[in-house]
Parts: C-alpha cells; structure tokens; sequence
C-alpha cells in the first residue's frame, strides 16, 4: 500500500521520465475510475506533461493550459510507466495515458474492488477538489509541531493515519515512527506530552526521510509492482525488535495488522488482541 514515501519517489521517477512528453490519447478503461467530466478526458490529448507533484497520498499529473490529473490509488492502485502498450485484456488497467514515443503512464489497481480513482481538473480548482481540500499538512519534509496537531483523545496509531490531521502516513509506517519515538501506539493524542510530540515529530520526519533516501538509492524505472519497503516493525511481529531484541508483538483488526515492541514501546505491557477479544465477547 503507497504511502507518502512510495507516492513521492514515484512522482519523481515518472515525473522526470514523463516531463515535455505529450499524450496522445486517453482512456479510462475502469468502472468510474474516471470522477469527472469537465474537462472531458480527451481535453488531455495533444498536451505536453508538464511533471508529477505529490499531495499526501496523492499524485498531481500537471499538463500545459492549466489542466491537472489528480490521481487517487486508495489502497491497491499503482502509477506506472510501460514502454509498450496495454492489453485492453489486461484487467487492472483504470487509466491509460498514452505518450507520444510509445510510451504509456498507467494507472493499474490490483484486487477485486475498483477504488482508485482519478479527476482531470483545470488546475486552479486543484485546491478546492474535497479530498485535497481536506488533507491536513504533509507530515513530510517539515510539518508543523506535533502538539498543535496531535490534540484529540484518540489513539496514535490512528491520529497519524488520519489524512485530515497529517497527510501521507498509512499502516505501514505509523508502526515504523512509533517504534522509531518509542511511544505507545495507544497512547491518545491529547495525553502526550511536549517531549513525547516533538519525539514523533522527529520520527515521522526521519523515517519519512531515510526513506525516500532509499528509494532514490534502490529504485529506477520501471517501478516494480510491489515495491520492497524498507519496513522494520510493522508486519515483523514474532521477530526481533531491530533496536532491544524482544519480540516484537501484534494487534490484530479485521483487515489489517498493527506491529510494536513492547519493551521499548509499552513498558513491556502486551495489548489486546481485538481479534481474540471479540471471539471472546
Ligand atoms: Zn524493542
């Protein structure tokens, strides 16, 4: 699943490669992947890309005339670049951009649910489209101090998932800042203490970081489906803690797993597993 650093380095892989191409045709081959209608999508044919930016989660395919695809993967969408064209067989297809040279910048979507999505808007009205318009601020490079904006009596690992709180941080890496600031994934936004907000504020920024360093050491076109996250905790459970040792421990909800240690992170204390708990109930 991309989170903020999988969507910026392929951002910037695609956008580098992409940026003065001009697209020669489109087609949105997925069940209403397509959510808008004007522009109509053929608005974009004959038009150069002028690059690909991020807004969380979010990729803005900017085009010349003022004209931006926002790109919304949800949580099994891909932006690719092939050098070939698409099987129209090829049923992960959502959204085909084909460029002039034979290339073609693909959004793919893998599962049975048709999610992702993607809005062609002229690019004033970027700002104001719902989900844009609702993001928080991007937890990354420099988000604003943490006790502003971590303040409401819910538990971390759900505040920092939040896209209207910070944008850019999913399942995967919120288990990977709280690890990296030694915080409880429970412990509510509005307990933690200025240390405690400036200690995820860091983590968040250098997880997120590190990262896109590898990334941009690792990765090169064209972008593998699944791309290889350089996770240390989260999906590790009944491994070693990277940092203590210990084992590292789990809580498990119905579609998705929340990874901890509990020496360095809950004072050795184990959570309930809301799997088992409600089987228990
Ligand atoms: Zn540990």
């Amino acid at each position: 699943m991309p989170e903020l650093p999988e969507v910026e380095i392929t951002a910037r892989l695609i956008g580098d490669a992409v940026a003065g191409s001009r697209v020669e045709s489109a087609l949105a081959p997925g069940i209403n992947a397509l959510k808008t209608y004007d522009p109509p999508l053929s608005a974009i044919e004959g038009r150069q890309i002028a690059g690909i930016r991020r807004r969380g989660k979010l990729f803005l395919v900017e085009l010349e005339d003022d004209l931006t695809m926002v790109v919304h993967l949800m949580s099994a969408g891909r932006l690719q670049l092939f050098d070939t064209r698409a099987s129209l067989r090829d049923r992960t297809s959502r959204l085909l951009v084909r460029l002039d040279g034979g290339r073609e910048l693909r959004l793919r979507e893998f599962g049975t649910k048709q999610r992702a999505w993607v809005k062609l808007l002229r690019s004033g009205e970027v700002d104001e489209e719902e989900t844009i318009a609702a993001l928080g601020p991007e937890a990354w490079p420099d988000p604003p101090p943490f006790e502003e904006l971590l303040v409401e009596p819910r538990p971390l690992y759900a505040l920092l998932r939040d896209q209207h709180v910070i944008a850019g941080i999913g399942r995967s890496w919120v288990d990977e800042i709280l690890h990296a600031a030694m915080i409880s994934p429970f412990k509510r936004g509005s307990d933690l203490g200025p240390d405690e907000a400036q200690a995820v504020r860091e983590a968040t920024v250098r997880r997120m970081s590190d990262a896109i360093a590898h990334y941009e050491e690792t990765l090169s076109l064209p972008i593998p489906d699944k791309l290889p996250m350089p996770l240390t905790v989260h999906r590790r459970n009944g491994e070693p803690c990277p940092r203590c040792g210990d084992r590292l421990e789990a809580v498990f909800y119905e579609d998705y797993v929340m990874c901890y240690c509990p020496t360095c992170q809950t004072e050795g204390k184990l959570l309930k597993d809301r799997r088992l708990s409600r089987l228990l109930k």
